[in-house]
């Protein structure tokens, strides 16, 4: 590793956190504004470009702190649909992040919603058997530069603003909560990226502790779930996290976060053909649904290569939503186009990994 690498990411650094440092090098506590404004509201990408800041000052910023741009690998998808982007870290780790323009028939025309969908790990330890993420374990941690990294790094790819977020990428957002918690600030801080709170969704496999204490933070994100199984013996067929965790504890856990945030959660729930999708499944999320007042999202599952799971028929997936609905549960079913490239997180690094040849798979290189 070369030197400049050790040097921190200045998109992992907290406005308080700037202040203290620069007060503690002698320089005025206004200065930190200034550099950040620079950052995010400017997005310059050097010091030096820092034109009210003295030289010597720039001087000092620039031998602590690194512009740490992420590299894009590789693009997939158009402007108008879901864009896909692959991103190489300092380290030559590989995650991605994913552009979804907003849905004329959710949103009206007019919308400029805008969401990203992005990583928190590279790999993940959690093992669920149907998701590609996990098919190779874990590696390791992503910095906050590298969590806010992939926003900024997006925005100046695409020229567009992020209106949205998802943390529903590689990774269990919650199993990295130190870091987790330092990019939710800078994104949602009016010095930082300024996202409201309740533009962001964080997604977890169902980490009952980190759960609450997430509903301990002062910070209003949204919290969905992924269930997947509403009934112990399913779940934990497919969600190794559910004997650590079962049904019973993270309920308990999502009683308390929509307590404490009232705010109501959202279960995500993949349908896969004769694992979780029988009539009775569908009575069984009801009970689960309607014991914590949960929205439920409904996501026919999608293929990942090298694993045998499928989605259910449609008249198999509408028969489901029907109980759901019978019951009163505010249930939605995605059923986006652009599944080609819009396909389960995790699978385009893993194409990228495993092709001897980069360029192939009709990705764009960048
Ligand atoms: N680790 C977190 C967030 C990342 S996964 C979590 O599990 O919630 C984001 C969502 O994508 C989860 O609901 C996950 O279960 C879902 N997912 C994973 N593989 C999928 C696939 N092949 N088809 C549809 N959804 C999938
Ligand atoms: Fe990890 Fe989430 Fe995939 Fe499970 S679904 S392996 S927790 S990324």
């Amino acid at each position: 590793m070369s030197a400049v690498d050790l040097k921190e990411s200045i998109y992992a650094v907290t406005l308080a956190e700037l202040r203290e440092r620069l007060v503690a090098a002698g320089q005025p506590a206004y200065r930190a504004a200034q550099v950040l404004e620079w950052v995010y509201a400017k997005r310059v990408e050097g010091f030096e470009a820092m034109s009210n800041l003295p030289a010597a000052l720039r001087a000092v910023l620039a031998e602590g702190f690194i512009f740490h741009a992420l590299e894009p690998v590789r693009v997939l998808g158009s402007e108008d649909t879901t864009r896909k982007y692959l991103f190489r870290l300092g380290d030559g780790a590989l995650v991605e992040s994913v552009l979804i323009p907003a849905s004329p028939a959710l949103y009206g025309e007019a919308s400029d919603r805008r969401t990203l969908c992005v990583s928190t790990q590279v790999g993940c330890a959690y093992g669920c058997k149907f998701c590609a993420s996990g098919l190779d374990g874990w590696s390791r941690n992503l910095t906050p530069g590298e969590i806010v990294g992939q926003i900024l790094r997006v925005e100046k790819l695409s020229g567009e603003r992020v209106s949205n977020l998802v943390f529903m990428g590689m990774g269990e957002p919650l199993a990295n909560f130190k870091n987790l918690l330092i990019a939710l600030e800078i994104l949602n801080s009016p010095w930082g990226v300024g996202i409201g709170a309740r533009r962001i969704t964080l997604s977890t496999s169902g980490l009952a502790p980190q759960i609450r204490l997430l509903a301990e933070q002062s910070m209003q994100v949204r919290l969905a779930v992924s269930l997947h199984g509403a009934r112990d013996e399913v779940r934990q067929q497919i969600m190794p996290v559910n004997r650590k965790y079962p049904l019973a504890e993270l309920l308990d856990a999502c009683e308390y976060y929509m307590e404490r945030k009232k705010q109501r959660i959202t279960f995500e729930y993949i349908l896969i053909r004769e694992v979780n999708d029988t009539l009775e499944d569908a009575a069984a999320l009801v009970q689960v649904a309607q014991r914590v007042d949960a929205k439920v999202n409904c996501i026919p599952y999608n293929l990942v290569d090298g694993l045998d799971w499928v989605r259910p028929e449609e008249s198999r997936q509408d028969a489901f939503m029907a109980v759901l609905k019978r019951a009163k549960v505010s249930a939605t079913i995605r059923r986006e186009k652009g599944h080609d490239i819009s396909a389960a997180c995790g699978q385009l690094r893993r194409q990228t990994l495993a092709a001897a040849d980069p360029s192939a798979g009709g990705a764009s290189e960048v």
